[in-house]
This record gives C-alpha cells, structure tokens and sequence, in this order.
C-alpha cells in the first residue's frame, strides 16, 4: 500500500476562491489591460505559431526582449513560468535538505512555504517594530548560521518599504549565502535602486523580476532570474526544458516591443499610487482609523491597525477585497474611481467602529 509522505499529507492547496468582490484591491495585479494594438499584434503573432513544435528551452526572444529593457545582457538571463516558479526552482536544487535559509519576516510567504516543502532549515530574521530590517543582523543571523540561501523582497510585498542599494549591496558583499532579491516591485520605486547593473559582479545573487505586476501580464506567468552566466547555467539546467509555453514566449516577446507603453503605463501607476496614499493619510488624519499609513514604494498602500480583521470584513460586506495581515492591511492601487470608492468606505468603516 502507498503511504503519502508525512510532510505532504498535511498539507491544502492554496484556494484562490474566485473573487466576486465589486472592487478587487487584494491580490497587486496592474488594474489596466493591454491595449487593444498590443493584443491586435500578439494575435497576428499566435496565428502564425507552430502548434506541434516543442517551445524554445531558453526562451531566446522574450529574454533579449526582457534584458534590452531592462539594460541587462541576455546571457544572464533565465525566464520562469512566473517568478514562483523560479522561487520554487532555485529553492529545490541549489541549497540542500537540512541547510540552513534566512528570511527576513514578514516578507513573502512563498520563500519560506517552498523551503519548508523542501526540508531546509529556515532562520527567520524579525524586522524591527515598524517593519524596517536590521542590515547587520541580518549578516549576523547568515553567519551565525552557515546560512546557505537567504531571500527577500526589496521593496518588499507586503510592507511596501525598500532597503536602500548601498545597504543591499553591503548586505550581498557580507554574506557566503546565495542572495535571492526579488525585485518584483522594484519598477514602482526607483530602478536606481535595483542591483540588475551590478548582478554580475557578485557570484551569489540572483535578482528576481516579474511581468505580473508594472506589466500587467499576471494571466500569462513570465518571470524572470538574473545572475552571472555560471549562475544561470546551473538555473537553465536544472530547470524543466519546457518550462516556457510558446504562447506565453509570444506574449512576452510582443510586450517589450512597446518599451514606451511599459514605461508610460508604469507612471500612470505610480501616479495612481501616490493618489491613493494621499487620500488614505488625508482620511486618517481626519477619522484616525489607522495607526498609520506607510509610504508606499510599491503599486498598494499599507495602513496598519489592530483591528484589520474586522475593517477588512466590513470592506467586504460592501463588496471591496484587500489582503488582510491581521496587524495590517494592504491595500492594491485600482482605478481612480475604485480607490476613491475604497477610501469612502474606509471613512463610513471608521464612523461605525470608532
Ligand atoms: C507578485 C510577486 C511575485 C510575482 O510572482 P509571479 O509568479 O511572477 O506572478 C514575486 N515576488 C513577490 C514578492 C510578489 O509579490
């Protein structure tokens, strides 16, 4: 008789329940779709694909395609079906079972939820009481520790807050672990601030980048790994061959033809953003719902109270989701009129539970 592993008979698939809320700030998509001339174009590409090849291994086009964007060169580049994937990749095959990792909490779940499934020794470092991250106690807790793997968001999902690049680097030059950054936010602060112009001088980073977020290609699942060629040799082959579909190649491909709509479509967000943090401040200067409201390097707001749980429900009860962190909430930038509808509903929220 087969006996399931211990380690997977506990576990539950994550259930994403369809969302039927009215206004849907929960889960960091981008709020617009292409532009019909960009779907014109992928059709015209998808028509002429050939259906009964094998997709490209290396993903050639939507790479070079990523890396003239982004200024990186192509050869350090690995494309993922979504950063998860690589998260998940990198996570199986480069530290051990039994090694140690750090994660810097909170952060994204993801890192620690694949080492745990993986067997490795995760060390989580806590961000001080205002979610800021202790540099050096973070090269403590990697010595310390023989730490093989270390992972984190700059800026980070969910507390929205960025790690400057001198301390990053700082931080990378300090440790003999394997750096994960994951920059998936990174085109809504400031691109000054990442390390892909640096990444090859280090040999143990790996930078993370995603289109599901300032691209808006959240349904197609591209992401991509950025490390030095000896890095992303040992990515590219220990990696499924066919991790990329075609059809996702063509869409990635034929979005980075259009590099002004990216980046013109990444500051309408921005501006959106910063909209949104100001009337959320501007409400909570007036009801004072909130403990605080941070600013926001990311394309959502972070507001924090101990009584998430129920500002979130009632939110529901109106028809709005945001992702509820119990201590906080965060709360996903959408449409002008979706976020003003958002912030109206705040303020009833805080005549009723004052
Ligand atoms: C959304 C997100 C990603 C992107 O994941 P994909 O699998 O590329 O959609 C990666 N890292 C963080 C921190 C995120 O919030």
């Amino acid at each position: 008789m087969y006996k399931l592993d211990e380690r997977l008979a506990g576990l539950r698939p994550v259930v994403a329940k369809p969302n039927e809320c009215r206004i849907r700030l929960d889960a960091n998509e981008s709020y617009k779709n292409l532009p019909d001339y960009i779907i014109e174009d992928i059709q015209n590409m998808i028509g002429k694909m050939e259906f009964n090849r094998y997709p490209d291994p290396f993903a050639t086009e939507l790479c070079k395609g990523f890396a003239d964007y982004y200024g990186v060169r192509p050869e350090c580049v690995t494309a993922g079906n979504g950063s998860d994937e690589l998260i998940s990749v990198i996570n199986a095959n480069f530290i051990n079972k039994g090694e140690k990792m750090v994660v810097i909490s909170p952060d994204f779940a993801m890192y620690q939820f694949y080492g745990e499934l993986n067997e490795k020794n995760i060390i989580r470092v806590e961000k001080d009481e205002d979610f800021r991250i202790d540099i050096d106690k973070v090269i403590d807790a990697c010595r310390e520790s023989g730490a093989r793997l270390l992972c984190f968001s700059n800026p980070c999902n969910p507390t929205s807050l960025g790690v400057a690049r001198d301390e990053v680097i700082r931080l990378v030059k300090s440790v003999d672990a394997l750096v994960i950054l994951d920059e998936a936010y990174m085109d809504f602060w400031d691109n000054r601030q990442s390390l892909l112009d640096v990444v090859e001088e280090f040999d143990n980073l790996i930078i993370l980048r995603t289109c599901s977020k300032a691209l808006g290609l959240a349904a197609v699942r591209i992401g991509f790994a950025v490390a030095n060629v000896t890095l992303t040799t040992a990515l590219r082959s220990v990696k499924a061959p066919y991790n990329m579909n075609t059809v996702a190649q063509i869409i990635g491909t034929a979005l980075f033809k259009y590099p002004d709509h990216l980046r013109e479509n990444t500051r309408e967000i921005i501006e959106e953003r910063d909209e949104l943090q100001r009337l959320l401040m501007e409400m909570n200067a007036r009801t004072g719902l909130f403990d605080k409201v941070y600013e926001s390097n990311n394309n959502f707001v972070m507001a924090r109270s101990e009584k998430s749980d129920l500002i979130c429900s009632k939110l529901r009860e109106r028809s709005i989701s945001v992702s509820n962190h119990h201590t906080f909430i965060r709360i996903t930038v959408g449409r002008t009129r979706e976020n003003r509808a958002a912030v109206e509903a705040l303020e009833e929220i805080a005549a009723e539970i004052k």
